[in-house]
């Protein structure tokens, strides 16, 4: 297999199907991201958990931004058996190897709780209590250092968050993946191309394994594997769905500020998701002018 751009060997296809060197197959996953960055100014926050992924998004965005202006944080939730505490340190490594700045922090800092004392406490998943904190995380730290957040989400990511979003019947949550509150450079590459972009610049990844994960795969495991296979017969398939999708454009922002701590919260609602689970496990929310 020959490269179509230059002749040389090629080394994979790229999300157009495109049978690429390495060195284009690189740059097109580089261009991609670029192209969500245009016009993008200012500071940036990199959500980094450690995984593969978040460290591909570090080795892209060192190469298109500004490394003065962009900062890695990794929040570690306080899960049974020290998880993420070998990721955190594996992304400050990579992080200071590229010459970004990188911060840890935890929920027991921000909240007062670790992840499993919430968990104890409460009568919801651990899932709830993690992904409503990791998001106020993010947002606390965004607006403590003036700048905006920047995810690793890929394009599979995108695809299963949609339709899980159709399957709970939120059209607001449906759309607003449309929305550009949060920039994601990797939202129109395929987790498979993170994968090779990773092997091919042999970036060292581990994944933990979440102890909170139940041996019955979620329904987002099982989309996955559903579209994986779906990709398979027809390459592009997602691609083309992002492109479309996008057409029907993010809906209004209707959000008012919580009468607790001042961040955004849902129409209908007087106070946040995380106000409400805080007062439910005991734990603190920081109030947005303290910040
Ligand atoms: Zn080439
Ligand atoms: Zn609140």
């Amino acid at each position: 297999m020959r490269c179509e751009l230059c002749g040389r060997r090629a080394v994979a296809r790229d999300a157009f199907g495109r049978a690429l060197c390495k060195e284009h197959f690189l740059e097109s996953v580089v261009g991609r991201a670029a192209k969500e960055l245009e016009g993008v100014e200012g500071k940036l926050l990199l959500a980094v958990s450690g995984g593969k992924d978040s460290l591909v998004l570090m080795d892209i965005m060192a190469q298109i931004y500004d490394v003065g202006k962009l900062i890695a944080v990794t929040v570690v939730e306080g899960a049974p058996g020290g998880y993420r505490l070998k990721e955190a340190q594996r992304a400050k490594e990579f992080a200071e190897k590229l010459g970004i700045k990188h911060i840890t922090v935890t929920f027991k800092d921000l909240y007062g709780k670790k992840l499993e004392e919430m968990v104890e406490a409460g009568r919801l998943s651990p899932c709830t209590y993690c992904g409503v904190y990791r998001r106020r995380a993010l947002d606390v730290l965004a607006l403590k250092f003036g700048a905006r957040v920047v995810t690793g989400h890929t394009l599979d990511d995108e695809a299963h968050t949609a339709l899980l979003n159709l399957l709970r019947g939120s059209w607001d949550d449906l759309l607003k993946i449309n929305a550009r509150v949060r920039i994601k450079p990797l939202r129109k590459v395929y987790e498979r191309e993170v994968a090779i972009y990773a092997y091919l610049k042999r970036i060292p990844f581990q994944s933990e394994e979440c102890p909170y994960i139940v041996t019955k795969p979620s329904l987002r495991g099982r989309l996955r594997e559903e579209l994986f296979e779906y990709e398979e017969e027809k390459p592009g398939a997602l691609l083309r769905w992002r492109e479309r999708f996008e057409r029907l454009g993010a809906p209004e922002p209707k959000f008012k500020p919580c009468e607790r701590c001042g961040f955004p919260t849902s129409p209908g609602r007087k106070i946040c998701r995380a106000c409400e689970l805080a007062e439910e496990v005991g734990a603190r929310v920081a109030q947005k002018p303290d910040i």
